[in-house]
């Protein structure tokens, strides 16, 4: 697969841009015409530098108001197109994007349109050049591909072709079936983009929102299928405009935007496999089976608070590691780890961060396999020196520079905590503290808003997982956005919130612990009540919640009132959907720079995070963290 990118996507100089795209892996560039306009030197000289870095100039664009133009403006037209072919000629390109014509002047018409592109055709036939026709979604009298393309068929030209470009079909919902009918051969390029879906002007949602396929809402692959249905099989370009990329680190948005074309290409070629087109080799998506571990950074002061606060949950020091010095803590299938090992990774990310979440274990189908998928998307994989006994269990950078480490049990990493780890005795007051926490429910990490959507690509192209809805959080400070990713028999939920605000809880906590990305951790709980009992008796001490909000719920949910007592009682959140089933939340006090504990029960099949309840969470942990614990 020839994948290429629209200089225009990325940010920097020409050389950044280019350093960057050849370094992701893109095998052409798209020139857009500002960027070669602010180059310094001439187009024979950028011609060799992209050349230089492996790649081919895929196209050069944009030429506007042509189409349908009355004299003396056609004649100009064609004027500035033969202008643009010296260039192209120079910068070594053989393809013209022409987007449809947005000109006051302009007359339509498809025949006209067709007149004008088959002599255009002619002249570019003469220098060995194409020239291929994009209908904007804004276009003056053309604004839907399937015009473009009968104004292409009736140009009836061998240099003459369409490009389809994904953003200006799909914001406007057009069917992408008709596409399948379309000759491959006359499909000269494709273009693709992803968006939000936003209701807003065209226009501007164009320019500003668009995002890499995967990131956004649109149905991208369904419009890729019907493209190589046809027997496409030549370039995809991702055409990006967007302000936070603009913005971003060209390295960074280049991984992503090769990312992007890797996994969608992978899902196309699943959908449609007697397609033409070459799929990247890689193995299939990881199936996620659960959270195997969550190991926290911490030196002994933090150890000391940590231990205080898992025996309240109900938690068991259940071994310590044969060489290094770590201990995991056990309830029901939950292990969380406590490492204070100098040096180590985890130490480096304890003098960074302080006491807070370093690693994450991923328990998945096939852990090999998972790691050359992530390689061929991209991923950094992570490693670092094992002992005599350890064992070497593959690793990846995820989220805030933390590790994800992937476990199986196809090969021994499954049994870890025994070969690893010398169990301890049980004593009987780690029996009596069972809380009947059965498993992790759901990590929260916590992220700035401009990555959420490259976080979500990172995991729902190596994982079998899917996004769930944005959702808005209302802190007193600010804005939250909140999406959940789902791992698709649900035993893995990652909730990513986005934050702007250093004044939100969440963007407070982002700050304070340089990036440091799990927020809080939910444990599954099959007898909330029973578990709310057991939790005070082990001295834990829970978030109080307003009584106000409980008059509201009775209102709300017709809540009878023994329940709503008991609810008020335990602190307890709840929450109901539709089909009747229903969340109940309890939350931990808040500690150091903003982590905590939650405790859930979901009931008939209750598949949300209670995000209502979130503001009256947030409400109750800014009431009280003035007086909270600090982490030391
Ligand atoms: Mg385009
Ligand atoms: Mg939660």
């Amino acid at each position: 697969m020839y994948k290429s990118i629209a200089t225009v996507s990325l940010s920097g100089t020409m050389s950044d841009k280019l350093e960057a795209i050849s370094a992701a892996g893109f095998e052409g560039v798209e020139i857009f015409e500002d960027d070669f306009l602010a180059f310094d030197g001439t187009p024979k000289e950028l011609g060799n530098i992209v050349r230089d870095f492996g790649m081919d100039i895929s196209l050069f664009q944009p030429f506007r108001d042509f189409e349908g133009m009355p004299e003396p403006h056609r004649t100009r037209a064609f004027d500035r197109a033969e202008r643009k072919f010296d260039v192209m000629e120079e910068l070594g390109t053989d393809l013209i994007l022409i987007c449809s014509n947005l000109s006051e002047v302009s007359v339509g018409g498809i025949d006209r349109a067709a007149a004008d592109l088959r002599e255009l055709g002619d002249r570019a036939a003469a220098r060995g050049l194409r020239v291929g026709y994009e209908a904007l979604a804004w276009g003056r009298h053309i604004n839907d591909y399937r015009d473009s393309w009968e104004i292409v068929r009736r140009a009836d030209h061998p240099n003459v072709g369409i490009i389809l470009d994904s953003f200006h079909i799909l914001s406007r919902r057009l069917d992408v079936a008709p596409i399948r009918s379309i000759p491959a051969d006359r499909i000269f390029f494709v273009q693709l983009a992803d968006a939000p879906m936003i209701d807003m002007d065209l226009l501007y949602w164009s320019r500003h929102f668009r995002n890499m396929p995967g990131e956004g809402d649109m149905a991208v692959t369904d419009f890729m299928r019907a493209v190589v249905a046809t027997g496409y099989d030549g370039p995809v370009s991702l055409e990006i405009f967007n302000d936070q990329f603009r913005g971003g680190f060209a390295k960074t948005i280049a991984v992503d935007g090769c990312r992007s074309l890797v996994n969608l290409i992978d899902e196309v070629k699943n959908a449609e496999p007697d397609s033409k087109i070459i799929p990247p080799s890689m193995p299939p998506k990881a199936i996620m089976q659960g959270i195997e571990f969550v190991e926290f950074a911490a030196n002994d002061e933090g150890e000391a608070d940590l231990t205080d606060l898992f025996q309240t949950l109900g938690f068991a020091h259940a071994g310590k590691h044969i060489a290094k010095d770590v201990a995991v803590w056990r309830q029901g299938g939950i292990n969380l780890v406590i490492n204070k090992e100098k040096p180590s990774f985890a130490h480096s990310s304890y003098v960074l961060r302080g006491t807070s979440v370093c690693d994450i274990g991923v328990m998945v189908d096939d852990a090999e396999a998972a790691i050359t998928r992530a390689t061929a998307l991209g991923v950094q994989l992570f490693s670092q020196e094992t002992g005599p006994g350890e064992l070497k269990i593959p690793a990846i950078r995820g989220v805030g520079g933390s590790i994800l480490h992937f476990l199986d049990q196809k090969t021994n990493s499954g049994d870890v905590w025994d070969i690893e780890f010398n169990p301890l005795a049980h004593i009987d007051a780690d029996a009596d503290r069972d809380a009947g926490l059965v498993r992790i429910d759901h990590l929260a990490q916590t992220m700035g808003n401009d990555q959420m959507a490259s976080w979500a690509l990172f995991y729902s192209s190596i994982f079998d997982a899917e996004r769930g809805p944005m959702f808005d959080v209302i802190d007193p400070g600010g804005l939250v956005r909140s999406q959940a990713i789902e791992g698709r028999d649900g035993n893995v939920r990652i909730t990513m919130n986005g934050v702007e605000s250093g004044k939100t809880l969440a963007g407070q906590f982002a700050e304070e612990s340089a990036g440091s990305a799990v927020q809080h951790i939910a444990f599954l709980s099959d007898d909330i009540f029973a578990a709310a009992e057991r939790l005070r008796s082990n001295g834990f001490e829970t978030l109080e919640i307003s009584r106000n909000y409980y008059d509201d719920l009775e209102a709300r949910f017709g809540l009878d009132a023994e329940l709503a007592d008991q609810l008020r009682d335990n602190n307890l959140l709840y929450d109901r959907d539709n089909d009747g089933g229903e969340y109940f939340q309890l939350y931990s006090r808040t500690f150091g720079s903003g982590f905590f504990f939650e405790v859930v029960e979901r009931r008939g099949g209750y598949a949300g995070y209670g995000a209502m309840n979130a503001k009256i969470r947030i409400a109750a942990q800014k009431r009280l963290l003035r007086k909270s614990y600090n982490f030391s």
